[in-house]
């Protein structure tokens, strides 16, 4: 893939400027406003998007209940070809919106971009989704249950990966009939209208997917409590999503939660280390750590302890650090308050006694003045009770606990109040067995750091990390609700 090189602008012919995508047409917010997307590795302004307001959301959700009738009866099997259409342009646009999410992201590339599968496996559920026949109490009746979409739905998404974060939300949801209004975050909407663009233009109908832009506060804000929208997607950190949860309860709109990590890495004596060390370095620094799944905390037996590390610092080391498109390994964290929160753990760490290894600040050279750039940071002897242990910091930040042997393990591992995913390395089939069933999380890897490359897992949490799954075999039937019909004939 060729990358272009980062500029003052994405010059992505994907992008209008200022245009947010309500009911097929490019609008600027009804207020007139703005808000500037900035490339976290310059600090230079990448594109403009509309600062959307309550306004602004109300006028996208008529446009899609407007759009819901005829999309509700599309027959399925039109609706999962669209999909299939749309997947495909975005195969055709892959380096371009592989770039532009580099560019608002800061992130480098980091390997073939889901987008288009995502897009295909749910296509293909499209017209596989089937009620059910139930037994009546007469044979001169019939009972049946039909699935259908609810209608006009919402989703807030974050900026960590907004492409596929996008495409997970969008997909199912208009698969199963519904039309949608999605608000990707402030710090990187350009994928998402430009994901949005490509919709169009595969011939999904206009009013079926609405982008509106703007902050959390005011048009997130303005989704969650919308009356008239009757089902909630909500991707993001835990406090957010409490509020969310408070303003979908006023309306008692059912709600689907996605939200933060702090997943272990359990790592016990009989582990492979050649394959343990390099797979956790990657995912604590893959996109500067802020995945919500990246193990951060590394919870191993204290035979190898010492062993593990000095091998987890020698690889730390090498993770080159730059603007993205150098083909560095790590980029920028995502904005000034980012960078601030990431090195006041780092603060936090040390006050509450935790030895740093490696890292902690800000690299030296002129090249990483202006971009909001931090080091691979390792903490050893971390202790559960510690903050750093405890909260999700969302960098690339990996603190390392010992424990005396695989109960304890298990009990540090559960330790926090997340459950997103949780790894365990070992050779020991019984105890990956153990492990397996013990951890409290949505996803558990057995020696592997995020996932051993799955198809159609569901994704979600445990506990502080959410509720609802997507991605899996039922990621369309969750977009829809079931009625009962009985049936009985008359006059003969
Ligand atoms: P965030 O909660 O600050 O923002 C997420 C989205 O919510 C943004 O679009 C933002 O504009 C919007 N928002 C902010 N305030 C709002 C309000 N009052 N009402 C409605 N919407 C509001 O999170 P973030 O910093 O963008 O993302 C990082 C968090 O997301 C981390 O906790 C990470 O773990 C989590 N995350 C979870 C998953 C998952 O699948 N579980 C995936 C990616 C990220």
């Amino acid at each position: 893939m060729t990358i272009a090189p980062a500029g003052p602008q994405t010059g992505s012919a994907l992008i209008i400027d200022d245009a947010q995508l309500i009911g097929g047409d490019w609008v600027p917010a009804a207020g007139g406003q703005t808000i500037d997307v900035v490339n976290p590795a310059t600090g230079e302004v990448l594109g403009r998007v509309p600062r959307g307001t309550a306004a602004d959301v109300d006028v996208a959700v008529r446009a899609a209940e407007a759009a819901f009738p005829a999309w509700r009866d599309t027959n399925a099997t039109a609706r999962g070809a669209l999909l299939y259409r749309w997947a495909q342009l975005v195969d055709d646009n892959v380096a371009e919106l592989d770039a532009l999410e580099s560019q608002e992201v800061g992130r480098p590339h980091w390997g073939p971009p889901p987008m288009s599968r995502i897009l295909t496996f749910v296509a293909g559920q499209a017209d596989k989704v089937q009620g059910t026949t139930l037994p009546t109490y007469t044979p001169d009746a019939l009972g049946l249950t039909l699935r259908e979409p609810y209608g006009v739905v919402g989703a807030i998404i974050p900026w960590n990966a907004p492409a596929p974060m996008f495409v997970t939300d969008v997909g199912p949801a208009i698969a199963a009939g519904n039309t949608i209004v999605i608000k990707p975050a402030e710090d990187a909407p350009l994928t998402a209208l430009a994901l949005a663009r490509l919709a169009l233009e595969a011939g999904i109908p206009p009013g079926v997917v609405n982008v509106v832009t703007g902050y959390g506060h005011e048009a997130g804000a303005a989704v969650a409590a919308h009356p008239r929208i009757r089902r909630m997607s909500f991707t993001g950190s835990p406090q957010t999503g409490s509020l969310v949860m408070a303003a979908c309860a006023e309306n008692l709109t059912p709600l689907h939660l996605e939200l933060g990590g702090k997943s272990p890495q359990v790592i016990l004596a009989d582990a492979d280390l050649d394959a343990a060390v390099p797979a956790i370095a990657t995912g604590i620094t893959l996109n500067t750590g802020q995945i919500c799944a990246a193990g951060s905390r590394v919870v191993v037996e204290r035979s190898i302890h010492a062993e593990v590390v000095q091998r987890l610092a020698e690889r730390m080391t090498q993770v080159t650090v730059g603007p993205w498109h150098e083909q560095v390994n790590m980029g920028p964290l995502i904005n000034a308050r980012q960078h601030e929160r990431v090195l006041e753990y780092v603060r936090i760490g040390q006050e509450e006694g935790a030895d740093l290894v490696l890292g902690g600040g800000r690299p030296a050279g002129d090249r990483y003045e202006r971009g909001f750039f931090v080091e691979p940071t390792l903490f050893d002897n971390v202790d559960p009770a510690m903050r750093i242990h405890r909260e999700e910091i969302f960098g690339p930040v990996l603190g390392v606990t010992p424990v005396d042997d695989a109960d304890e393990a298990l009990a540090v591992a559960n330790g926090t109040d997340y459950g997103l995913v949780a790894s365990v390395w070992t050779r020991d089939v019984g105890k990956a067995v153990r492990f397996s069933r013990g951890l409290q999380a949505g996803q558990v890897a057995v020696n592997a750091a995020l996932g051993a490359g799955v198809i159609g897992g569901p994704f979600g949490g445990y506990k502080r990390s959410g509720f609802g799954r997507t991605m899996g075999a039922d990621a369309v039937l969750d977009y829809t609700q079931v009625k009962t019909v009985s049936l009985r004939g008359t006059g003969n």
